[in-house]
């Protein structure tokens, strides 16, 4: 496994805390005479700040991973800690924000109201609920939408709300599963651009799950490009396009290379390409 230097913005350097460590990380799923290896032995090291996108075909254990990170499964066996604590801890101390593929929005409340949802459950005052509400959809770009319902945005704006929602009580993690899977090319490029902006303007750290090589490209500082059969992280790369990043990182001659090498790294463990 080769482990490259890491591409950074000044901001994330200061910051270089891993944020999620896991050591052997394995993920067996049992069922009626089956045993399917969803994740074999992951470890992986995510720092304070780091834009981590998991790349590979259908099958080779990203939501797996990132549902173990956030505590929604647990594993088979090895170790993994989210900000310093069990995954279990970070997630009753709500240490991350989770943005699943579809936006799953209430088509009865407003979109403030459903940025606004889990602070209500926690008990937020309605002062306090709304302030953050606005500032969010704010950070998102839909500031004259809050009385909107979702039924009524496009596919890219719902995810925005979902996205605002996920950070609701400020994570310092944000946990993306395939978030724009759905969208068009065009309105899934401009949500690139929106999410790196988010990313530097907030700090934060993010996992990514995406089947998209040009997206990882775009969006990581480090991509983990991972394999099926069993489930395993095949290799780490570093992504050192400078930032700010537009158009014309997707046109460079170095976003080609690095789509380039993320390509052959997911050839090279796709050895049932060439099984007959
Ligand atoms: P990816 O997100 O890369 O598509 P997944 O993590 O969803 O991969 O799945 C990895 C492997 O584990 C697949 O073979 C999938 O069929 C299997 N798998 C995922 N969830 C379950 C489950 N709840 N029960 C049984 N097998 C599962």
């Amino acid at each position: 496994m080769t482990v490259q230097a890491q591409a950074q913005t000044p901001k994330q350097a200061a910051a270089t805390k891993p944020v999620i460590e896991t050591k052997d990380l394995t993920m067996i799923y049992r069922g009626r005479g089956t045993e399917t290896i969803a994740l074999q032995n992951a470890n992986l090291s995510i720092r304070a700040g780091e834009f981590i996108s998991l790349i590979g075909p259908s099958g080779c254990g990203k939501t797996t991973l990132l549902r173990l990170i956030a505590n929604l499964i647990e594993p088979s066996s090895g170790e993994i800690s989210v900000a310093g604590k069990t995954p279990q801890q970070a997630r009753l101390d709500r240490e991350y924000g989770y943005v699943f593929q579809s936006p799953v929005l209430y088509d009865w409340r407003s979109v403030v109201a459903n940025v606004m949802l889990p602070l209500e459950i926690m008990g937020y005052s309605k002062s306090k609920r709304q302030e953050r509400a606005v500032k969010l959809l704010k950070m998102v770009g839909l500031e004259h939408f809050h009385k909107q319902f979702p039924y009524q945005l496009s596919g890219g704006m719902q995810q925005r709300v979902s996205i605002a929602r996920a950070l609701a009580f400020d994570p310092k993690l944000l946990l993306m599963d395939e978030p724009f899977g759905a969208l068009d090319e065009i309105t899934r490029e401009s949500m690139n651009l929106e999410l790196l902006r988010i990313w530097q303007e907030t700090g934060k750290t993010i996992v990514f799950v995406t089947h998209s090589i040009p997206e990882a490209v775009f969006l990581s500082s480090r991509i983990v490009v991972m394999t099926p059969r069993p489930g395993k992280i095949e290799r780490l790369i570093a992504v050192d396009l400078s930032y700010p990043r537009g158009t014309e990182t997707r046109e460079s001659a170095r976003f080609f290379e690095l789509a380039t090498q993320v390509r052959e790294a997911l050839r090279q463990g796709h050895s049932y390409d060439t099984e007959t």
